[in-house]
């Protein structure tokens, strides 16, 4: 083990956020640091120690139903009159055939414009028992559910969007599409979908009846977003119904997805030795109960921020960057689970690595988690480079580019960085710069590695002429060893480098 006398703890913060689904509490969804306390593991350490680690998740909070006792009455009443009035229009058969076998297919896709490798996860199955409160049980003998004092148990599939929830949602990232093929008996629009909790009135939903009888509900969808479709028509099996979003009882996107028989009996759609409800399952392909999975990979100019609901999450994410930047690398799953290695990479253009880690879980299951370690980036390796994160046997590469591999923003007017004065130098060296407009800078000493040695100034600057002076000295007050670093001047949306020789 190559970096054995290495291997130092790193305390990585956690970084607690609320999810909150249909089930909303009475505060809007929040982020809270939690200093001290890792849960995470890390194995073999980074050449390098990073300039910040963190990691955090999602924790479900189950107060409210997503669907009132009143709501659910009022549905099926509505239900029954559209069925009632499409057989009478000869658009729904009189009788169902009941032995119409209705396999279901998962009832979400990507949007074509979305490349990630994942982006749901499951937080709340159907609570299989009917008393209340705090009895669950879901079809696999687990308690992935939750019930109410009021006589509430959840009766559906809530399968949330992440990362970035809001943000797929206002861009139609995840789309709702149908689990099976039938006729629309029900559809409903244009209700507020920037929910944040109970009381959100009705939601957008489309209800689907099937050649068996059965009736798969698909709710909490983005206003305006579901298909033009009317009821009566009819609609083939993964044809698009809307977009994921928070309406009605919900205080973050996602899908409720409700199943009944031909007799409105309730139905589990997983197969497991739990449920009580119906003796088969109804997916085609059941995905397991646990369903780990990178979902993503980011590289952030900043962390990620999780503004409280329903407010768009900011990602700070950037792919092209200068030698010197600071970068964070953050990797998003779903399903988590105790002790599961991630195996974290970062690759020059050249295929080489520059750095490489490993870390693992120490709690339970997180049903949604992001991580990030951040680092300066290194002179001389611009190019195209790669964070590859490879984790339960999958491996997914994100490319981002460092320097003039991309048409990266070239310094703006004449702002420029003049040759330092001497260099090599000893003990000190002038540098001076121009700048072709006024504004933020940062000017710093970087060695090879990327490593900020020394930041000269961080101001803001009149436009014209400016000198700092290095003396070698670090920002820790150390002194610099002899050796090549480099100046670094950082104005808005640009940077230039220039490389110097400390001689002693
Ligand atoms: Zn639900």
């Amino acid at each position: 083990m190559a970096h054995r006398s290495d291997r130092r703890p790193l305390l990585l913060p956690l970084t607690l956020a609320l999810l909150s689904l249909c089930w909303a509490p009475a505060s809007p969804a929040r982020v809270v640091e939690v200093s001290g306390v890792p849960a995470a593991g890390l194995g073999q350490p980074p050449a390098d120690p990073p300039l910040a680690a963190a990691h955090g998740y999602w924790e479900v909070d189950r107060d409210v139903p997503c669907v009132t006792p009143e709501q659910h009455a009022e549905i099926e009443a509505q239900l029954a009159a559209n069925v009632a009035d499409l057989r009478a229009r000869g658009l729904l058969p009189e009788t169902a055939d009941k032995e119409a076998g209705v396999l279901l297919q998962w009832p979400l896709r990507a949007a074509a414009h979305l490349d990630d490798p994942g982006y749901h996860g499951i937080s709340n199955f159907v609570d299989q028992d009917a008393t209340y409160p705090n009895h669950l049980l879901d079809y696999n003998c687990g308690t992935r559910t939750y019930d109410l004092s009021g006589g509430y148990n959840h009766a559906g599939t809530d399968i949330f969007t992440w990362p970035f929830s809001w943000l797929k949602m206002a861009n139609d990232d995840v789309e709702v599409v149908a689990a099976a093929p039938g006729v629309i008996v029900g559809k409903y629009d244009g209700y507020a979908d920037h929910n944040c909790g109970f009381g959100g009135g009705q939601w957008n939903a489309v209800y689907v009846q099937h050649a068996d009888g059965s009736t798969a509900w698909y709710g909490h969808m983005k206003s305006g977003s579901t298909t033009p479709k009317n009821v009566g028509a009819s609609v083939a099996a993964g044809e698009y119904l809307g977009v994921v979003g928070s309406s009605g009882n919900s205080t973050g996107p996602h899908l409720h997805f409700e199943l009944y028989d031909n007799l409105g009996q309730l139905v589990d759609p997983w197969s497991g030795p739990c449920n009580s409800l119906n003796a088969d399952g109804w997916w085609a392909e059941q995905r397991p109960y646990y369903d780990p999975a990178i979902n993503a990979l980011r590289t952030h100019s900043a962390p990620p921020v999780w503004p409280s609901c329903p407010n768009t999450e900011i990602t700070n994410e950037q792919i092209h960057y200068q030698a010197g930047d600071l970068v964070y690398f953050a990797t998003y799953y779903r399903d988590q689970l105790q002790n599961q290695i991630s195996t974290y990479q970062l690759l020059k253009p050249d295929g080489s690595v520059w750095q490489e880690w490993t870390a693992w879980l120490n709690v339970p299951h997180y049903a949604a988690s992001w991580w990030y370690w951040s680092w300066y980036l290194p002179f001389g390796d611009d190019g195209v480079w790669k964070f590859r994160v490879t984790y339960q046997g999958q491996t997914v590469e994100h490319l981002f580019s460092v320097g003039t591999a991309t048409a990266a923003p070239s310094v703006t007017g004449t702002t420029r960085l003049h040759p330092a004065e001497p260099n090599p130098f000893n003990p000190a060296t002038s540098i001076r710069f121009t700048l072709g407009d006024g504004g933020p800078i940062d000017l710093s000493i970087h060695d090879l590695a990327g490593r900020r040695v020394a930041t000269l100034r961080r101001d803001v600057l009149e436009k014209g002429e400016h000198l700092a002076v290095w003396d070698g000295s670090s920002d820790d007050g150390a002194t610099a060893a002899s050796g090549v670093y480099f100046v670094r001047l950082a104005t808005a949306g640009a940077s230039q480098t220039q490389r110097i020789v400390m001689l002693k």
